[in-house]
């Protein structure tokens, strides 16, 4: 137990770090450039929160949530995902009252109690984006454009986003009045969730894995798209003309349902042939007042950062090494070590990468070492060199050595990224 992490998370380090930096790098790029915020919201909320936010009839609030009681009796919940939070802030810290739609994108870690494997843990990442403010297609059709550009940016290629519209509170409820209709009947043959879900979401169904969807297909349950009202079937048309005026590349899926409550109108998923669904989002014009703020129309998406990482391994193979080190600097007798701290300061202050030894090994071990670690420049300092003030200096690729005066060394490497050999 004691040498062993909790079911469902990871210890993310050494070379798998470059690659989830710079998939955070790819996503403050894009947002900065789509002119959004950042948000940095508890990782911890009320657990009311999500029930309400994300919705009871969900898996997440039914049986993934990580809640518990803290030492004064608050029950308390690990945020399962981001945008109940996000909402929460904007009312709570009045963000609506800025002119114009607030735009907030975040990152961070997520918590669900689910059955791990790949591409599913109990701790993950998610970065995800909301807009608050407008009910206007061309947000949905720019947040979906988005969606897919920050994948693209990360080298992400053959995405589809897979639309839907789920209806509002004018449409849905006909909607949900002929499934239970063509359903009830055959109530039997759906899992103990799905019956469930059949009196208090039955649009769910859609979404159950243990194979109650093909029971959906056999009895012809309708499609939300034959029951849409005037103005979500407006709605959709122009979400589809502005997706397609940016080619954006999408198919209608009339199944897909997000797997929260309080999504109205656009719902979506981008999938790759090699993983399926790598993230999603939809509208919510009911959150924001579901959780207690003026009524105010809202939309977002979420990105799984594991998914996305898995997927770039799938298509690109494993994320490039790190960039080598500038110089390592090699202690050939402890009478120089003072003079060797200073030459790595002076070099790492001027912005280049320098190591050193620090556990008394030999000058063979420490040529190994610096070897090992792809070191560009090795800078030797003994006894001899301080005596003449000079480093020896030695090109690791072509094995030359030449003495470099103490204070050149950080010259010597500025000429080198230059493009100038030793
Ligand atoms: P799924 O149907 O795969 O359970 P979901 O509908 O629960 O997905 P969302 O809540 O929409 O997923 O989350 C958005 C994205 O977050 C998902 O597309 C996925 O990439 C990622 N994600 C969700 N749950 C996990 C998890 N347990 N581990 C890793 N990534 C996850
Ligand atoms: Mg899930």
């Amino acid at each position: 137990m004691l040498t062993q992490r909790p079911r469902g998370t990871a210890d993310i380090y050494g070379s798998a770090i470059a690659a989830w930096r710079a998939l955070e790098e790819v996503v403050h790029a894009t947002f900065r450039a789509y002119h959004y915020e950042e948000i940095r919201t508890p990782v911890f909320e009320h657990t009311e929160l999500f029930e309400r936010g994300v919705g009871e009839t969900t898996d997440i609030v039914e049986k993934e949530m990580y809640t518990f009681l803290d030492r004064g009796e608050r029950s308390l919940t690990l945020r399962p995902e981001g945008t109940a939070g996000v909402v929460r802030a904007y009312v709570e810290n009045k963000l609506y009252a800025a002119p114009g739609a607030a735009k907030l994108y975040y990152i961070g870690p997520m918590f669900r109690y689910e059955k791990p494997q790949k591409g599913r843990e109990r701790q993950f990442h998610q970065f995800g984006c909301e807009v608050l403010g407008s009910d206007d297609p061309a947000v949905d059709a720019e947040v979906i454009a988005l969606n897919v550009d920050v994948l693209n940016r990360f080298g992400l290629a053959g995405l589809t986003v897979e639309l839907n519209s789920v209806g509002c509170p004018v449409c849905r409820p006909e909607h949900r009045a002929r499934m239970v209709a063509v359903l009830k009947p055959a109530a039997h043959r759906l899992c103990p969730d799905c019956q469930r879900r059949l009196d208090r979401n039955p649009l769910r169904i859609f979404d159950c894995k243990r194979g109650c969807r093909e029971v959906l297909a056999e009895l012809h349950a309708p499609s939300i798209l034959d029951a849409l009202c005037p103005d979500c079937r407006q709605h959709l048309a122009a979400v589809e003309a502005l997706l397609t005026a940016l080619a954006v590349p999408y198919v209608r899926n009339p199944h897909l349902v997000r797997g929260l409550d309080y999504y109205t109108r656009t719902a979506w998923e981008v999938t790759a042939p090699e993983l399926g669904t790598v993230g999603g989002g939809g509208r919510y014009n009911g959150l924001v007042a579901e959780v207690g703020g003026p009524d105010t129309p809202g939309i977002g998406f979420a990105v799984g950062m594991e998914r996305a990482l898995l997927l770039r391994e799938l298509q690109h193979g494993p994320w490039p090494a790190e960039p080598r080190l500038d110089l390592f600097v090699a202690v050939a007798d402890p009478s120089a070590t003072a003079a060797a701290m200073q030459m790595l300061q002076a070099v790492r202050q001027a912005g280049f990468t320098a190591d050193r030894d620090y556990q008394g090994r030999g000058l063979k071990a420490q040529l190994k070492q610096a070897d090992r670690l792809g070191a560009r420049l090795v800078a030797i300092l003994g006894g001899d060199e301080l005596a003449r003030g000079a480093a020896t200096v030695k090109d690791m690729a072509s094995g030359e050595q030449r003495d470099v005066p103490m204070d050149g060394v950080v010259d010597l490497l500025r000429r080198l990224a230059d493009g100038a050999q030793i």
